[in-house]
């Protein structure tokens, strides 16, 4: 047999995922996430940045105390408090991974760090030795490697690896590569640096130039043994290398790269569902690998070839990457063992509490809708999943919306056993309304930022989805709600957005200033 390199994956979509706007989750939502990457059977799994924030730390954790499966990362600056602070985090876990970082670039030598090159060194020396102290698998990232002179990342690299890097990553922080450009780094890499035998060569490539994936498969054409990614391609600006689109791209053209991953590719789906629906991050339709349209087959004469032989124009199967054939599933008969069922299909992990809440909610949903689809079971669960402090609920709201009138809302809310009324005639339509009519009876105020419904699935009674962004205190705050009536959905979106603007101002101790960014 010949010996074929395998591709280890590593996921950061809780870290610089999570970074972008409007991204970030609870602790809950990213242990689900965490859970589900298992499941799709990544290798390392980067679970935030320690030193950024109280719930930075207490998310990684929780991911490193509980989560078991795969190696789980945390981030930190070549720095004494933030390498202690990650070891702390990562401490409970299975397998540990510190992921020191440090900018060599001239640009950020000169500008951000003020230190030379001898300097550079010997801090990320320093510190790669520090965290080797704490354990055996570090990893070391040159920030801007892409943008640094290559003989100096061939010093930092090298130095690196003496000092205890099992893992060198190189990263295009800011999308600045071209295929040709990063696959000739690490070819000069492999060429160059004597030990580098020793350390796995890993890329992580940012998508500025919508060049993300090509990069990290011109990265693995030389020699890489790690690809950076995250689901979706989430992450700041335009995002990341895509995991499902690379990993697609390994193995449908594995007679080239010749290499394999771990990955499930059937949890890619599912997986993906998952991280928009708890982001409210939505894919985009024509998006590779997990859009709607993506193995949708319109044109006439594509389906006239479809029929006769599916390989025409099909270079992969849609159940390869777990799209269902149909994903009709439940009807008002189905029972708690079927949705239990359905739920873990889709790459829930639901506990018994949670199964019974969703079933009750199922049952409704069901009596309102003849056929409930796996989207409406996701939605379903999302919201029990949530984990946001209810301070407010709906005791019951009447609209009254007409042309050329200004709509008047009337909204009852509870907290606890008290409830509160507010009528309000204002905004420019019903929705406008019913958002100042919340933040009468809430005294919460926000700007809204972003305001969304879209169906769940298809037909007239389909479920309506609504997304809302708002700002309170110069962070920002997702809410979303889901109901077959769409104006009940709106209320419940707003409600849940504010219901966490109170959870954080209620939570002492954690400050609503911006956290540090983790820019690799
Ligand atoms: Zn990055």
């Amino acid at each position: 047999m010949t010996s074929e390199p395998s591709i280890k994956i590593f996921d950061t979509t809780l870290r610089d995922g999570e970074q972008s706007p409007g991204a970030s989750m609870n602790i809950s939502e990213k242990m689900e996430v965490a859970q589900a990457l298992v499941d799709l059977g990544v290798d390392i799994i980067e679970a935030g940045f320690p030193i950024a924030s109280p719930g930075d730390f207490e998310a990684v954790r929780t991911i490193a105390d509980n989560i078991r499966g795969a190696v789980i990362c945390g981030l930190a600056r070549s720095a004494n408090d933030d390498i202690d602070r990650a070891w702390d985090a990562l401490k409970g876990a299975e397998q540990s991974r510190i992921h020191v970082f440090l900018a060599t670039s001239a640009i950020h030598r000169e500008f951000k760090l003020k230190m030379d090159k001898d300097e550079i060194i010997r801090r990320a020396v320093d510190s790669v030795r520090r965290a080797a102290g704490y354990c055996p698998d570090i990893e070391f990232s040159p920030e801007d490697a892409s943008r640094t002179e290559i003989e100096f990342l061939c010093r930092v690299v090298e130095a690196a690896i003496d000092a205890g890097a099992t893992t060198v990553n190189i990263p295009d922080t800011v999308g600045y590569g071209t295929p040709a450009h990063i696959g000739g780094v690490i070819r000069t890499l492999r060429e160059r640096v004597p030990n580098i035998h020793r350390a796995v060569i890993s890329i992580h490539c940012h998508n500025d130039l919508g060049l993300a994936v090509a990069n990290s498969l011109a990265a693995v054409e030389q020699g890489a043994g790690q690809i950076e990614c995250t689901i979706n391609g989430i992450g700041e600006r335009a995002g990341n290398c895509a995991l499902e689109e690379v990993v697609m791209a390994l193995r449908t053209r594995h007679d080239h790269y010749r290499a394999r991953t771990g990955i499930v590719t059937e949890r890619l789906v599912p997986t993906s569902r998952l991280v928009a629906n708890i982001t409210g991050i939505q894919v985009q339709r024509n998006k590779a690998i997990v859009g709607r349209n993506a193995f949708a087959h319109e044109a006439g004469i594509h389906q006239d070839g479809m029929l006769k032989e599916r390989r025409t124009y099909e270079i992969m199967r849609p159940e390869d990457v777990g799209l269902a054939k149909t994903d009709l599933v439940l009807g008002k008969h189905s029972g708690r063992a079927a949705l239990a069922d359905r739920a873990k299909a889709l790459g829930y992990h639901l506990s018994g509490e949670q199964l019974q809440t969703v079933f009750e909610q199922f049952k409704i949903l069901a009596d309102k809708k003849k056929e409930v689809y796996d989207a409406d079971i996701a939605a379903l669960i999302e919201q029990e999943i949530r984990d946001v402090p209810e301070t407010w609920t709906i005791a019951g709201y009447r609209l009254v919306a007409e042309s050329g009138r200004t709509p008047t809302v009337t909204l009852s809310l509870k907290r606890g056993e008290e409830e509160a009324t507010e009528e309000v005639t204002v905004g420019d339509g019903p929705f406008d309304a019913l958002f100042h009519a919340v933040e009468r009876v809430t005294g919460v105020e926000v700007v809204c930022r972003d305001f969304n419904v879209h169906s769940v699935t298809v037909g007239k009674d389909a479920q309506a989805e609504v997304t809302v962004e708002v700002e309170h205190g110069g962070q920002i705050f997702r809410g979303r709600g889901v109901s077959t009536d769409s104006v009940e959905a709106s209320v419940r979106a707003f409600l849940n957005a504010v219901n966490r603007v109170a959870a954080s101002l209620e939570r002492a101790g954690t400050p609503l200033a911006p956290k540090v960014a983790g820019n690799v």
